[in-house]
């Protein structure tokens, strides 16, 4: 073997808090080979590397944001036809949560389109968490900014993460968002901590940024103390109405390279393609479950009507042979075992026949 071939070695059991700019954008410039057998390496040494975390999402309050995230079109300062929508009912969510648990999800994630949750809206998420919970599933909120006692609140009805993004670089961030610092977010993040909860952080991009954003990016959140838990890398979804509708296409590559340093950066992370992984052929998908990403999202819609996007999920799940991860302390797993197999044997007779309507 050449030696000039080999990547940087790479100490399998370490995880660090201390990466410097420089030594992430070392990664990035790897050459691609050597840069995915790093971070399927690591890949391996922490997960199953045929296992990934499925998640469901749900919009429990849609629209009418005061914010200015520029990619956003549940932004009310941008016209992109988004239907607002009022906080949904308690019993409505969990419906929607026992829908999801029967097609194998096993985390509900409930996000509402506020700059903070008001006094008012506690009492009703502190319900929800509490009626997903009891369904048996993992819970996930993304209500905006928290002060110290509503992190608390919720870790107290029994909220495992909560989700709050810094979505890009500090130095990029100003040009994506005006009405809450960079700042605000990571406070936000310490209220998490301190109440106990796992955090799910991450980020989007496309939105413009350079390579060294995503690296300034991934810096932040691999020199927290702790990694968050969840580290969600989105692809830039361009709405019409939004200031960046018409932003130019990030390379798919980059795309992968950022979720492989994303993969070294932090080992025992579960980095999930989120937002933009519909818009992904299925070997762009599975070039980044090469690269280390080992969680997803479902789709929004999920259940309420027959829902084939979840389909083709369990379909390319299926060519890749990757089984849907089970929720580790789920109390009847062995039957949410049997779910995940029932779904993957629908999908599989399913691929056997051309369906012209796809
Ligand atoms: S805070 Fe959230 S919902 Fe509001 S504009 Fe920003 S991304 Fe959209």
């Amino acid at each position: 073997m050449n030696a000039s071939f080999a990547p940087a070695p790479m100490l399998l059991n370490e995880v660090r808090h201390d990466w410097t700019r420089a030594e992430i954008t070392a990664l990035f410039a790897l050459p691609f080979s050597d840069l995915m057998f790093q971070a399927q390496s690591v890949h391996r040494a922490y997960f199953n590397p045929n296992e990934v975390q499925v998640s469901t999402l749900c919009s429990i309050k849609t629209g009418a944001c005061p914010e200015d995230c520029a990619y956003c079109p549940q932004s009310a300062r941008y016209d992109t036809g988004l239907e607002r929508e009022k906080l949904m009912a308690v019993e409505k969510v969990i419906e929607e949560a026992r829908a999801a648990k029967a097609s194998g999800a096993t985390r509900f994630c409930m996000g509402a389109a506020w700059r903070s949750p008001k006094g008012k809206d506690m009492p009703y998420v502190t319900h929800m968490v509490k009626g997903v919970k009891a369904l048996g599933m993992e819970t996930c909120m993304t209500l905006g900014m928290l002060d110290e006692q509503q992190a608390q609140d919720l870790a107290d009805a029994g909220l495992d993460y909560y989700n709050h993004n810094l979505d890009t670089s500090p130095e990029y961030y100003g040009e994506i968002i005006t009405t809450r610092t960079y700042q605000d977010r990571l406070q936000t993040l310490a209220n998490v901590r301190k109440a106990g909860m796992k955090v799910c952080c991450g980020g989007i991009v496309g939105m413009g940024e350079e390579e060294n954003d995503r690296a300034g990016l991934l810096q932040q959140l691999a020199n927290m103390p702790e990694h968050p838990e969840s580290v969600p890398i989105n692809m830039l979804v361009k709405v019409g109405g939004t200031p960046l509708a018409d932003q130019a296409d990030l390379d798919p590559f980059d795309f992968i390279r950022t979720i492989a340093v994303a993969r070294i950066l932090m080992p025992k992370s579960h980095v999930r393609l989120s937002a933009g992984r519909e818009q992904m052929n299925e070997q762009t998908q599975a070039m980044a479950f090469l690269a280390g990403a080992n969680s997803i999202f479902y789709g929004e819609k999920l259940l309420t009507t027959p829902n084939p996007e979840a389909n083709k999920d369990m379909q390319l799940f299926n060519k890749l042979g990757i089984k849907p991860e089970a929720y580790e302390v789920h109390e009847d797993e062995g039957e949410q075992e049997a779910m995940i197999v029932n779904k993957l044997q629908e999908a599989q007779l399913d691929s056997m026949f051309y369906n012209a309507a796809k």
